[in-house]
């Protein structure tokens, strides 16, 4: 599939959400709208993907969860954006700054970033994750960040999930454990650290499938991952 048909698929998906969610077209950047969907009244919870846009399984993890929502009220409250940086799907598979870095250069603020963070300033979260994938690995991981006094909530992601977790002890130069990136060295700019030091999280997660399953299993894993985080938090 070509770049144009993956954005129009993608948006076909979007358009097919239905139901218990409060759509809201947050902005159109270069031409691409960018649509939240909230669900529940006081959401604790932001959910995001689709950024590094050569990663779109997790768009299409993320869409599959909430197509699935259906009346399930164990879950908190949360904003979703699904599809959060189409221009930089326009991009793939270059991997340059606009699909890396929200389009800002690399200290500061782009019009997505700044737009997307005015948006999500009018709801108090508690936590927050992020999905991608990681094109060269066979196992998942999640880097994570969160707040002195709580419990580590990728390690019980991580702990349930039904897909080889990664075991090597360091990963990019980051101590990891069993799957875990305690993200001590966070890139600034990124959304996790947005949400971790600007809206104050307790954590703030991304979450990172193995590339080289295959599609199907990139598609499963994620979800996964998006349930058990949603089902831990309660
Ligand atoms: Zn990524």
């Amino acid at each position: 599939m070509d770049v144009t048909a993956r954005i129009n698929d993608v948006y076909g998906e979007i358009a097919k959400i239905n139901g218990k969610s409060r759509k809201t077209h947050v902005f159109d950047h270069n031409g691409y709208p960018i649509y939240a969907f909230q669900y529940g009244r006081n959401p604790e919870v932001f959910v995001s993907s689709g950024m590094h846009c050569d990663e779109w399984t997790e768009i299409y993890a993320h869409l599959f969860f909430l197509h699935n929502l259906g009346t399930r009220r164990n879950f908190p409250p949360f904003v979703s954006i699904p599809f959060i940086n189409p221009v930089g799907l326009t991009k793939y598979p270059k991997r340059d700054r606009s699909n890396r870095r929200w389009g800002g250069k690399a200290k500061t603020e782009g019009i997505l970033q700044r737009t997307i963070r005015n948006y999500l300033s009018r709801f108090n979260f508690q936590d927050s994750l992020d999905m991608h994938e990681d094109t060269d690995m066979r196992r998942a991981y999640v880097y994570e960040r969160f707040r002195n006094g709580k419990a580590s909530l990728a390690r019980k992601i991580l702990d349930s999930l039904h897909y080889p977790v990664l075991k090597a002890e360091e990963i990019y130069k980051e101590e990891c454990v069993e799957g875990v990136v305690p993200s001590n060295h966070i890139e600034e700019n990124t959304l996790e650290s947005m949400m971790f030091h600007d809206f104050e999280t307790n954590h703030s997660l991304t979450s990172e499938v193995p590339g080289k399953l295959s599609r199907e299993h990139r598609v499963k894993c994620g979800t996964q991952i998006l349930t058990l985080f949603m089902k831990h938090l309660h």
